[in-house]
């Protein structure tokens, strides 16, 4: 998302150095609108339901590419309830239990993923906004090279389950994709080079 004239006040935006970056910013005296352009939060659920996984092929992806259930966070919304209520609308299921995985990023979206795993109970009905789901077991999960990916994989090794990443190109199995110089594995946990 980029804007050309200012959301404020109307005025054409200049690119100048801000906090560090270069910024789309408003000149016009008075005004003061920068576009920080800061990634936005995003919710994603790893969906536990009867003993499966539950991954859902959204309406405007391509044939067999599946991936969690995703959401924004409305405003005055805390995330747990955020993610209940997305998992809700989407896939009509009830949520027994939400803890958090992790944050990972999405930079490709400017978007940061917060990802919680959630025991889901109920029936199966899918929003317009989903064209199929299916439920995987936990020892047959396949993972994908995202954001999201990452999540499963966290939630699949703190339970002891293997970790099998496959390119989504090839639907070839490929090593764990997360800049393995940049990690070092401390306690059993990837832990960030600074
Ligand atoms: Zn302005």
């Amino acid at each position: 998302m980029q804007y050309r004239f200012c959301p404020q006040c109307g005025a054409p935006l200049e690119v100048l150095p801000l906090s560090g970056r270069e910024r789309h910013a408003c000149v016009e005296q008075g005004c003061g609108f920068v576009h920080w352009n800061n990634p936005l939060p995003v919710l994603a659920a790893v969906v536990e339901y009867e003993d499966k996984l539950l991954l859902a092929r959204n309406a405007a992806w391509p044939e067999k590419m599946f991936a969690l259930v995703t959401g924004f966070l409305e405003r005055d919304e805390t995330p747990e309830l955020g993610v209940a209520r997305e998992l809700k609308e989407e896939t009509n299921l009830d949520t027994e239990a939400v803890s958090l995985i992790g944050v990972y990023e999405f930079m490709r979206k400017n978007e940061l993923i917060i990802a919680y795993h959630v025991k889901a109970s109920g029936t199966i009905a899918l929003s317009e906004e989903l064209a199929e789901y299916k439920l995987v077991a936990p020892e047959d999960m396949r993972i994908w090279s995202a954001g999201t990916g990452f999540a499963v994989a966290d939630w699949l090794h703190a339970r002891g389950y293997p970790v099998r990443f496959f390119d989504r190109q090839t639907g070839e199995d490929i090593p764990d994709p997360r800049r393995p110089n940049d990690f070092s594995l401390v306690n059993g946990s990837l832990q960030y080079r600074l």
